[in-house]
This record gives C-alpha cells, structure tokens and sequence, in this order.
C-alpha cells in the first residue's frame, strides 16, 4: 500500500478540522461535558457535527436494532422511543412559506440540543456544525402535500425537490439554524437518487424499485417541461425499463442479451437518462440555495455537503457529479470513505447490477471489470469482501481523488468508518481498522476528518485509535 505523504507539508495540526458526526441522544444519555471531554481527551476531536435535524436512524439515535450496544451510553434500544426532527428549536418565522412547520423532535422534551452543547463547546474551543439531513417520514405534517409520486402514481415519503414547500423548508431550516445560533456552520446531507439508479439498486445499499420509482408529480412535470423532456415518453420510458428489470430478475435473457437490451432501451427513451439528470438537477439546485441562504446569514459561515457512498462505487453516478462544481457551493466537502463497511456495500452495488443490465458477465469479473474503470488498487475479491472491507488504501485514494477535483477550491474531509453497522457476518472494524483508515486520510493530504456515522454506534476503543491517528498525523 504506497500511503507516501503528498501534502503534508501543507498541514498543520492545529488547522485540521477533526470532526465527529453525533446526535442529540449521546449527550442526554451521558453528559453534555462528559461527552465532549471524552470526544476532546480519547478522540482528538475539535469539531462537532451536531445531528440537528433528521427523521433518519443513521445519523439519530441510539445503536440501531439488531447491532450490539457499543461501550458506553444506554444500553436501551430506543426503536419505539425514536421519532426525529428538529433537535433544536424551531422558530416559525422561518417557515412561514412552507407547509412543513411542525418538525420539532419530540423524544428529548423540551431539550434544545444545539441551546445545550453550543456554549460548552465553544468553552472548549471546539468548532460546532449542524448536520441536517434530507430524510422525512409520512407521519409528520404537510408532508402528504410535499410528497414525492411514483411509477404507480402513488405518494411516497420521499419529498419532491422541486416542491416548493420543499425549497422553502430547506432554506428556512439553514437559516433558522445560523440566525438563531451562533454556530459555526451547517453540514447538509441528502443521499437520494435518481430514477434511473433507484430503478436499478445502483447504489451502495439500495434495492432495486424500478417499480417505484420517483418522481411524477405535478412540480416535476413543470420542471421537465422547462427543460424540454416529455413526460409522457419518460413514463413509457421508466415503465419499459420497469419491465426489463422485472424480467431480468427472472432470468428471462433477452434474445441480445442483458446489457443490449438497457442500451437499445435508453436508445429508444433518451427520457430515462434525462429523468434521472432531472432529479440531480433539483438535488443540486437545492444545494446552491442552501449555501446561498446560509452565506446571507454570513459569509463566515462554513457550508459542507456529504457526498455519498455509491460516489465509490458506480462510474456512472461519478460521471454526474464534478468536485470541482461542488468545490463552488461548499467550504468544505465531506466524502463518504468508509472503508469497513465498503465491503458489503460494494458487494452489493455489484449483486445488484449483476442481476439486471449485466447480468451476462460473471459477478467476480464484472467487480475487477469495475475496480479498473474506477482505479481501485488490491482489494479483496467479490465473495470475500463483506468479510474482508475495503482496506486503509481506498480511503486513501478516495482523498487524493477528492482533493485532485477540487482544485484547491474547498477544503476535503473523509468521512471515516468508525463501527459503521455491518451484517452479522460482515467485517467488525477493529482498533486497528480505524486507526489505519484514519491515518490514510491525513496521509492522502486531507484537511480533517469526520468521524462517521455517529457517536452512539462507535466504540471508545475505535475513537481512541483515530485519535491516536489523529496525534500521529499532526506530528508529521
Ligand atoms: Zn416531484
């Protein structure tokens, strides 16, 4: 594994910025000072990414149900307790020209949870950010009148990005965030896909819904309209597509073959590829409005996005994003490098497609077909990798990528895998893991890290050793 220093001459350790992603529930449970000084003294932490607004399990929450409890906090599984939201306080101001109003979590109380951790932080001088995440649930208002509409014409509880309630919310919510705190940021998280790659699973842990796919709605046909692309060809289009994949998943071979038929589909229905350019479009735009909103709030103010697992894993999704064009929305980027768990969730992507456009070719052969489109190095093969992960080596090439795309126009911060939930039989990330992972970041020239998902899921033996990485990496 060649991890030979490439910037880090540039880097000092007092300018990195060494983050953990943590939710609410850690610091009810344990102590606002307790945890900080846990988080300062054993993880070399100076940033909190402070979960503020999720209706989502990855970045809220205890553990979740079904994974063992790591060593510290209740060893309670909140399932029935969990709701989500706002963990801070709404002020309706914000969201006058929305219809989401009522988005306050409920579980902690009356607690406000930046209100609570921002002063004790800042006693510290640790930086603290607020991580708000596109992730809604059916049960909360207005979201029936916000919903996204499927093949099938049915609502989802997934929220239109073209909705204007939805654009609203988004922008009142980063400004109700910075005005009413005095905060240092906010880091922004939306993980949804297009049609095209929902229909085929084509990402890191998703399954293939080439039969729900999203979004019909009245917004989007005003959007496809402005753009040019026809609705009713792409409906024809996703339905076509839809049978394919139905078909596929039985093992009826097309008389051309798998991959021939997709192509000869998207030759047939240039909507199928321009509705799912469409979404992007609106996940993009909803970007540079959140940034716009939270720079008129101040230009202090530090906007980072998260970018995605299947970034790592499908060249067609790489190809619709350019770091560069983030660079130019963002003060900092936060690419998802989580090396444990990148070994099932690789393995997945490639299943996935395996059982559709490519189902022709040998499941080991299409993985080292796709490890050489997207240069990774020695990694373990298909039916050893859930056990094995992706090693310290992918974190750090996914820096090093991340940082030649910028160009030096934002700062790169690799979300590191510090206990990411795997299967049962999946690789556990030892000490050691996070401890190497970590150190390959810094070694790849990066700025920081984030220690990922949350603090509720991490063993303190694994923060540990990314602090010591951490350490080891400021020494030089
Ligand atoms: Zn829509």
């Amino acid at each position: 594994m060649d991890l030979s220093p490439v910037s880090t001459a540039e880097q000092s350790g007092a300018n990195m910025m060494n983050g953990i992603q943590i939710g609410a529930v850690s610091f009810v449970d344990e102590g606002v000072e307790n945890v900080l000084d846990i988080l300062q003294r054993r993880g070399e932490i100076n940033t909190i990414f402070l979960t503020t607004f999720t209706y989502g399990r990855g970045l809220a929450g205890r553990q979740i149900p079904g994974q063992p409890f790591p060593d510290h906090g209740s060893q309670v599984s909140d399932e029935k307790t969990f709701f989500g939201g706002n963990y801070a306080t709404p002020h309706l101001e914000f969201y006058r020209n929305t219809v989401l109003k009522e988005t306050r979590a409920p579980e902690h109380g009356n607690i406000d949870i930046v209100a609570d951790v921002l002063p004790a932080a800042r006693k510290r001088g640790m930086k603290l950010f607020c991580s708000v995440e596109d992730v809604f649930r059916e049960d909360v208002p207005g979201v029936i009148d916000c919903a996204e509409v499927d093949l099938q014409g049915q609502k989802r509880s997934t929220l239109c990005l073209f909705n204007p309630n939805v654009r609203a919310f988004w922008t009142g919510l980063v400004t109700d965030l910075c005005t009413s705190y005095d905060i240092d940021g906010i880091l922004f998280f939306n993980e949804r896909n297009g049609s095209l790659i929902s229909a085929l699973g084509a990402s890191h842990s998703q399954s293939i819904s080439s039969s729900r796919v999203t979004c019909f709605c009245e917004h989007h046909q005003k959007a496809a309209k402005v753009h040019g692309i026809d609705f009713e060809r792409a409906i024809q289009g996703y339905k076509a597509l839809d049978q394919f994949v139905q078909t596929s998943l039985k093992g009826q071979r097309p008389t051309d073959g798998y991959y021939v038929e997709f192509q000869r589909l998207l030759s047939k229905f240039p909507e199928i590829v321009a509705w799912d350019k469409l979404f992007d479009l609106g996940k993009h735009q909803v970007l540079t409005e959140v940034n716009a909103a939270i720079k008129a709030v101040s230009k202090n103010l530090q906007v980072g996005f998260h970018i995605e697992h299947v970034n790592s894993f499908n060249p067609y999704f790489r190809a619709t994003r350019s770091y560069e064009d983030l660079a130019a929305k963002s003060d900092f980027l936060k690419v998802v490098a989580y090396n444990n768990c990148g070994g099932e969730r690789y393995a997945t992507f490639i299943s996935n497609i395996g059982s559709t456009i490519f189902k022709d070719v040998p499941l080991e052969e299409l993985m080292r077909f796709n490890n050489h489109l997207l240069n990774y190095g020695d990694e373990a093969p298909l039916d050893k990798l859930a056990t094995s992960g992706l090693s310290p080596d992918y974190v750090f090439r996914e820096t090093q990528r991340a940082l030649a795309g910028v160009k030096g126009k934002c700062l790169i911060l690799p979300g590191i895998d510090i206990n990411l939930p795997t299967g049962k039989n999946s690789r556990k990330a030892s000490p050691e893991d996070s401890y190497a992972a970590t150190l390959a970041a810094f070694k790849a020239g990066s700025h920081g890290v984030i220690l990922s998902r949350k603090y509720s899921e991490m063993w303190l033996t694994n923060l540990d050793a990314a602090g010591r990485a951490i350490q080891d990496a400021a020494k030089g």
